[in-house]
């Protein structure tokens, strides 16, 4: 069976490096991947577009393609969304299926501050993306949880349910969805940022534009 692999994010807005990156890690892990925008997210301040806004945008961003999907389960709670109870709600739906959290390597980095993070291995296993730019030192405490996870065989997450840790090595795209917010907000046209579908509907981007 196929590994379940979600990417979860702001997305505010989805640009072509989280596209590009979920792609590859779908390719890399032969999984389906569904990319999970985040309602209220705890480390962050509020996102400029609502939750409506962003999941209209990721629907324009994933047309004539079926790798990718969007799975707005964390949207429809109210109040902060921990990846943990979500990771724990999709494990009780998949039975053995493999399931698999995508990071970039920057979300990694701050794992030890999240709620039950040491628990997550035993729902997922854990797909780290490199990211450019972004070489972050891993706090000792996550070094030791993941030495004995580390594998760089994709047979492994195939084989078991959870609890491995795989470095995806995707193709460096250095584009941030803080330098889109500051682009558009300046009257710049990111067109080649973005995927082409957030441009056919001069609304979707509204939400950073200056009035
Ligand atoms: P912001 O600039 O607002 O912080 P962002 O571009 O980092 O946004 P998020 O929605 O916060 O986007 O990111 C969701 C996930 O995508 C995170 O795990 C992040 O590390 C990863 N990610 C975002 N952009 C890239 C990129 N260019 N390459 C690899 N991973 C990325």
């Amino acid at each position: 069976m196929k590994p379940l692999a979600l990417f979860g994010g702001t997305f505010d807005p989805v640009h072509l490096g989280h596209l590009s990156v979920a792609w590859e890690a779908a390719e890399l892990l032969d999984a389906e991947v569904r990319l999970l925008p985040a309602h209220v997210p705890p480390h962050k301040p509020p996102p400029l577009a609502d939750a409506e806004q962003r999941v209209a945008m990721l629907h324009a961003a994933l047309q004539k393609q079926d790798r990718l999907a969007v799975d707005t389960r964390e949207l429809r709670r109210s109040g902060p969304s921990y990846t943990y109870d979500t990771l724990c709600e999709l494990r009780a739906e998949l039975g053995a299926r493999p399931l698999v959290l995508l990071l970039g390597v920057d979300a990694f980095a701050g794992l030890p501050s999240w709620h039950r993070w040491r628990e997550l291995f035993e729902v997922a296993h854990l797909g780290v993306l490199s990211r450019p730019g972004v070489e972050p030192e891993l706090p000792h405490t996550l070094w030791a949880e993941i030495e004995a996870r580390r594998t760089g065989d994709v047979a492994e997450l195939h084989a078991r349910p959870a609890g491995r840790v795989i470095e995806l090595a995707v193709t460096p795209l250095e584009i941030s969805a803080t330098r889109i917010r500051e682009l558009l907000a300046a009257g710049r046209d990111p067109r080649y940022l973005l995927p082409c579908g957030l441009f056919e509907d001069p609304a979707l981007l509204a939400p950073y534009r200056k009035a």
